[in-house]
This record gives C-alpha cells, sequence and structure tokens, in this order.
C-alpha cells in the first residue's frame, strides 16, 4: 500500500472512531492490518469473546508467522479449552483440542497430551501446574497480561501499535479546505455559500439567486481562512 493510502486509511479510522462506528472501526483497522487496537483487544480478552480475539488478530498474524505468534494463538486456544473445561462443557472442550490446539502438537507433543488428559478431571485445578488458576475473571487477567507481553515482543507488530498523531477531525478539516478552496475559485462568490453536497464540486453559480453583483462583493469576498467550516 503507498504511503498516501495508508495515510488514507488512518484518516477513515478516525472518523470512523469519532463518528462512534464501533463495529467498522475494528473491522478496517483488521482489515487493513493497519493498526493494532490493543485498547479493543484488551476489551475482548476481558470479556472472554475468543473468537472475536482470534479474528482480530488473524488480520495482522498467523499462527506460523514466528514463535510469537504461535505462542500467542497457543495460549488464546488454551484459555478458551480451560475455560470450557471449567464450566463442564464437555463437548466444547473436545472441539476446542481436535480443531484448536492439536496443531500445536507438532511443536510439543507432550504439552498436548497434557492437554488431553485434563479432560478426565473433575476439575484442572487437581493438576499441580494448574492449581493456581483462579475463577475466570483472574485467569483471563494473567492471560491478557502474557498476551500483550507476546504481541509487544513481536516484530509484526512492532509498527502497527501506535495510532499516527494527527489532529481531531482531521478528515473534516480537508473536506473543509477542499470547499474552501472550490468557493474560493468561484467567479461570483456568494457571502454565505449553501454547501449540500460532497459529491460534485461546488460552484455558486449553481444555486438559484446565489449572488450579488460582483461590484458589490468586490471588497467583500471573505479570506479563505475565515469561511471555515462549512461542515460541522
Ligand atoms: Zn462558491
Amino acid at each position: 500500500m503507498s504511503s498516501l493510502n495508508r495515510e488514507a486509511v488512518f484518516l477513515i479510522l478516525q472518523f470512523l472512531d469519532e463518528e462512534k462506528f464501533k463495529d467498522t472501526v475494528h473491522k478496517l483497522e483488521k482489515e487493513s492490518g493497519l493498526y493494532f487496537n490493543m485498547r479493543y483487544f484488551e476489551e475482548c480478552v476481558t470479556n472472554g469473546e475468543w473468537d472475536e480475539v482470534e479474528q482480530y488478530i488473524s488480520g495482522f498474524t498467523k499462527v506460523d508467522d514466528n514463535k510469537f505468534s504461535m505462542k500467542i494463538f497457543f495460549e488464546i486456544r488454551k484459555q478458551k479449552y480451560l475455560e470450557a473445561l471449567d464450566r463442564h462443557d464437555h463437548a466444547k472442550a473436545v472441539e476446542i483440542l481436535v480443531k484448536d490446539l492439536k496443531e500445536f502438537s507438532k511443536f510439543n507433543e507432550g504439552i498436548f497430551k497434557e492437554m488431553t488428559l485434563l479432560l478426565n478431571l473433575g476439575n484442572f485445578r487437581e493438576k499441580e501446574q494448574l492449581s493456581k488458576y483462579g475463577d475466570t475473571k483472574s485467569a483471563r487477567a494473567i492471560v491478557l497480561a502474557v498476551l500483550k507481553k507476546l504481541i509487544e515482543a513481536n516484530p509484526l507488530f512492532h509498527d502497527k501499535l501506535q495510532f499516527p498523531t494527527l489532529e481531531n477531525l482531521r478528515l473534516r478539516t480537508l473536506i473543509n479546505q477542499s470547499l474552501n478552496w472550490q468557493h474560493h475559485l468561484c467567479k461570483r462568490p456568494r457571502l454565505n455559500p449553501d454547501i449540500r453536497t460532497l459529491f460534485e464540486d461546488h460552484t455558486c453559480l449553481k444555486s438559484p439567486c446565489a449572488y450579488l453583483p460582483v461590484a458589490i462583493l468586490a471588497d467583500s469576498i471573505p479570506k479563505v481562512s475565515a469561511l471555515l467550516p462549512f461542515l460541522r
């Protein structure tokens, strides 16, 4: 993506956020892969929205990209698995084991076997390594801290964790500047131009009863800066 296109995406992200298009803003973050919104990620992990957590992160990395990515996916799926076990949803736990965790057995067969054995325990806290697992809320807080560290250490995320510094309402400012420029080109500019569309260039000539005689206006054409803002 060219650097101007990247910047255009950031302008749109800012606009979507300011206009509170809550789902769309995260979809675009993910689809463009340009900005990883840690705040949103934290929210999803804290609420245990594991499918969304994995979907979102998949916009930025795949399981086998590097060791950090592999660990990230493993931690997410392991937590999803433990939560299913903890609420005694055996069918779901088996599904997660087969669909999500099995692929890690090629890296570490021992861990996969141990995880399979947890299915037979009434409470996985009987296992020594998991004896400190508290309730779901505290377990999610711990896994979130681990995930954040892995994300911050992952080179694929390095330039994606910081939203660029730009003024509020930047897209709107640019549109206003463009409208002002279009009006500046009007041969017979109205004092209070009536802007009703962005779909085509503005011209005062198109509005009925649009203008005063040029001679009268000559002294009173406002400076461009004074015209701001058409859009509010
Ligand atoms: Zn005009």
